[in-house]
């Protein structure tokens, strides 16, 4: 049985009361279908950012009360499938990005979806690799605007998050609260004109909570690797913060001595940026999985 969860039930921050749009036990899978971070208000390229309702921007959907979930909890997030819509969105934002400086234009693009290629332009075929921009738990208190990223998770555009994935998140309220959105077709690390291939889309995912009590997280696990992520004002900040947390997940769980992980991230590791532009900056520390295996360690 799939629970479904449809567009229309949406929301713009995260925060510890809102108010649930389902309740599903763990294991459960459930589909959550997703409005592109629009909301679908760019339908042509004659539509430009001038015209955005900035209310709007960022819609997940959800939340979704896991049974069973209290604060402290690690929940496995498990993305089951991940589908994307046949056309995708991209924007340019005069002062905002990476190029920002540079860039003087509104410009909205569409991107066809050709086979398994994004036609940019009618020149350019993109690899289709869709991912998930936005996804998160609630936090303990306050509220964090869907656009912002941290450590419970939200606007991390990291291009592993995506079909097959597993992600990992700390719970902070009873139910987690779970919810995501801004599907992209395709994006590079960095996103550094402040989007990827916009989308609407759909997500197919199960949830349960492990025995990984103080996993650092945002946590994610791959076929091949596993991923320490972590944002904040700076990249610097955020690189220092995600390599000090996949070390302490090596020291503290895999049990390899702190020389030891300190070479073997050094020999091994990928630091990577996922995103540049947005309130807080997202770095990831990426470490292969065989090295767990040496060391006697699986995921659960
Ligand atoms: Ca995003
Ligand atoms: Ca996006």
């Amino acid at each position: 049985m799939v629970i479904k969860v449809s567009r229309d039930n949406l929301f713009f921050k995260f925060t510890p009361t809102m108010q649930p749009v389902v309740r599903v036990e763990q294991g459960v899978e459930v589909l959550l279908e997703t409005h592109d971070c629009f909301k679908g208000q760019l339908k042509s390229e004659k539509e430009l950012i001038d015209k955005l309702n900035w209310d709007y921007v960022n819609p997940a959907t959800g939340p979704v009360f896991i049974e069973g979930v209290n604060p402290g909890d690690v929940l496995q997030i498990d993305l089951v499938k991940v589908d994307v819509g046949p056309q995708s969105t991209m924007i340019t934002v005069p002062g905002e990005g990476a190029l920002g400086n540079k860039i003087k234009e509104m410009e909205t693009v569409i991107l066809p979806l050709d086979g398994d290629a994004l036609v940019y332009k009618n020149k350019v075929r993109i690899p289709k690799k869709p991912m998930i921009g936005v996804i998160g738990v609630a936090p303990a208190e306050g509220e964090i605007s869907n656009g912002t990223p941290g450590t419970h998770g939200g606007n991390m555009d990291c291009l592993i998050i995506a079909e097959g994935t597993k992600l990992y998140l700390t719970a902070n309220v009873e139910g987690a609260l779970f919810g995501c959105g801004d599907l992209h077709t395709a994006m590079g690390d960095g996103e550094i004109v402040v989007c990827g291939a916009e989308t609407p889309g759909t997500v197919l995912f199960k949830a349960q909570v492990v025995d990984l009590e103080k996993l650092p997280t945002p946590f994610v696990e791959t076929d091949e690797l596993v991923a320490a992520i972590c944002s904040a004002p700076t990249i610097d900040e955020a690189a220092s913060g995600a390599i000090h947390n996949m070390a302490d997940f090596l020291v503290d769980f895999v049990k390899i001595p702190i020389n030891d992980t300190g070479m073997l991230m050094s020999l091994a590791g990928q630091l990577k940026c996922c995103q540049v532009v947005n309130p807080e900056k997202t770095v990831r520390f990426e470490f292969p999985k065989y090295i767990l295996k040496e060391y006697g360690y699986q995921m659960p």
